[in-house]
């Protein structure tokens, strides 16, 4: 079990609306087989937020026995790069799934075209050559009815003609659009006669400069979905509104009848999911780049230490929900620790180290002692530690003037030695300051562990050899933010301004010889007895470590912030 375990496995959890509706459609025929997609627009890295619906739409397509389309939504070209394309592959890829198709909105671009053309001939579409500020106040408000366009009833002739132009490049940026001729008046602002393609002259990443008009993300979304045969489209929330948008199309283009269902998007506690957020902190230096540790990218997360078992089982915990809500930052601690406690190696490091010496130890003696590799897993097997006179311990393992219940080492108190020795805390040395620089003991050699010696200590502590260890970087993270609904912040307040200044503290340590080669068995982190999974850092070279604190071994903010 891991330390923390508020939160216990389901037993057998009931079904999602999304797999009922999914149920029912298989039951009823309408369906032989599921084709679900994750549509990310290649502008940015994807977060946890991301992960969630990557989960949750491959996830489900594996349990119908369906198929999952990777599809960039590229309709908007001036803020898209290859660069995040290939991310977002590795990162899909990283998370255990695979596509049955990788798709482009912008491979669509001649059929979507088509279709305008299409629209346009049954009366359904129409050139507008307003500004956009006066279409946007032709549009009216929720309380009050749009006007016409003085364009809105322009002939089908005059339409093909002018969208043709439109494509050709007659025209520049902002001089016309294409608008869906719908109803002016309508309860839902989306449906008065929305846009379905602007004008812009702007290099795409794939397309270059074939095109010079770019389909509306509501023209084009539901429509790639439908040339795909995509039969559930999972989206957020905030698309509900969006939904008669993207029904009306199909129905008038009398195409393959995709439907759209919405979930609510995944909000973390101290968290910020954004792309545009989280490319303004990569921006303005308030982290290191997309894949700091600290970030909710799934690049940050991978490199702070984070499994794919570990965020698939947190997407399956979090559900499938229909109302908005915030889920607390500790799940997702939670998750990695249940998955690591099972799979990741033991090792002793010493952060924040303090010497000890064993006066009555023989001097130059060392024993090799045997040390488990991982409790929960008796295949992992053992590793020899060597124990010798002088010894790390970590700092706070030591108190000179202890309160009642300190169990561990303290003048003329006992502790035990992991894996080694009972030993007595006999005095202190100090440096002019008057800190203590040197814990001095002695040792009981009957008390060796193994060694059936009946006497019992409260307290064990992890140590390591002075000589036989390595000096380390430890990464020590916090959350990056210190408000815990960062969706509450006033509007126009600077949500910069939250960031915890304490979320990166860099200190030394020290750490057995052998760690790397812990690291090389799996590209798992480690565990550091007593303190934390630790994730070997990337920038780590051969005479210096640096580890990441993926996760305290105890959820110690929800403690303190209780108290
Ligand atoms: P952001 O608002 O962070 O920029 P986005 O919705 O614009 O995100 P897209 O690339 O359009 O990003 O999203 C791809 C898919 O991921 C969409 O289906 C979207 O609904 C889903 N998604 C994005 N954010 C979340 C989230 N927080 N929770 C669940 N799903 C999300
Ligand atoms: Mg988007």
């Amino acid at each position: 079990m891991a330390e923390n375990s508020t939160v216990q496995a389901a037993p057998e959890r009931s079904l999602n609306f999304l797999e009922e509706i999914i149920e029912a459609d298989l039951a009823s025929g309408k369906h032989k087989s599921i084709l679900t997609r994750f549509p990310p627009e290649p502008n940015g890295y994807l977060h946890i937020g991301h992960a969630k619906s990557i989960c949750l739409n491959f996830g489900l397509a594996q349990k119908y026995g369906g198929a999952t389309n990777l599809r960039f939504d590229d309709t908007n070209p001036a803020k898209e790069d290859t660069e995040y394309v290939d991310s977002i592959k590795q990162d899909v890829r990283w998370l255990g799934f695979s596509w049955a198709n990788e798709r482009y909105a912008s491979d669509y671009f001649d059929q979507l075209y088509e279709w305008a053309l299409a629209l346009i001939r049954k009366g359904l579409a129409y050139v507008d050559d307003q500004p956009q500020e006066e279409i946007r106040l032709g549009r009216g408000a929720v309380t009050r009815p749009g006007t016409d366009s003085p364009y809105r009833s322009r002939s089908v002739a005059e339409n093909l003609d002018l969208f043709a132009r439109m494509r050709s490049g007659e025209f520049a940026d902002g001089e016309k659009v294409l608008r869906a001729k719908i109803d002016m008046a309508h309860p839902n602002m989306l449906l008065r006669d929305p846009i379905l393609y602007r004008i812009l002259h702007a290099e795409h990443h794939r397309t270059g400069s074939k095109w010079c008009i770019y389909p509306m993300y509501d023209y084009a979304h539901g429509e790639s979905d439908s040339i795909e045969g995509i039969t559930h489209s999972i989206c957020t929330l905030e698309f509900d509104v969006h939904r008669p948008l993207y029904d009306w199309f199909i129905e008038k283009l009398e195409i393959f009848p995709s439907r759209q269902y919405e979930f609510a998007r995944l909000n973390l506690t101290y968290t910020v999911m954004s792309k545009r957020k989280l490319l303004e902190l990569v921006k303005s230096g308030s982290v290191r780049g997309w894949d700091d540790p600290r970030m909710p990218t799934i690049c940050g997360i991978r490199r702070r230490g984070y499994t794919p078992e570990s965020i698939r089982l947190f997407a399956d915990k979090v559900g499938v929900a229909k109302r908005d809500n915030v889920i607390d930052i500790s799940l997702l601690e939670w998750c990695v620790r249940e998955d690591l406690n099972k799979r990741a190696l033991r090792r002793f490091a010493v952060i924040n180290p303090i010497r000890l010496v064993i006066t009555n130890y023989p001097e130059g003696q060392v024993e090799e002692l045997d040390a488990t590799n991982n409790p929960e897993d008796p295949a992992a097997g053992t590793r020899k530690i060597r124990f010798s006179r002088e010894l790390y311990i970590e700092r706070e393992d030591f108190m000179e003037n202890p309160p009642k219940k300190f169990f561990r080492l303290a003048p003329g108190q006992e502790v035990r030695l992991k894996y080694a020795y009972i030993v007595r805390c006999e005095e202190v040395v100090k440096d002019a300051d008057g800190s203590v620089v040197e814990v001095r003991c002695t040792y009981s050699p009957e008390t060796r562990s193994g060694g059936g010696n009946p006497r019992q200590v409260k307290g064990t502590i992890h140590w390591l050899s002075a000589g036989r260890c390595r000096a380390a970087e430890v990464r020590l993270f916090d959350r990056l933010f210190t408000e815990s609904h960062m969706d509450s912040i006033p509007e126009g307040a600077d949500y910069k301004n939250y960031l915890n200044p304490d979320s990166l503290k860099t200190v030394t340590a020290r750490v057995e010889e052998a760690i790397d080669g812990a690291y090389r068995e799996g590209a798992l982190p480690v565990q550091f007895e007593r303190t934390g999974y630790f994730a070997l850092d990337p920038d780590s070279t051969s005479e210096k470590p640096v580890f990441n604190r993926t996760v305290t071994l105890k959820d110690t903010w929800a403690s303190i912030s209780k108290k």
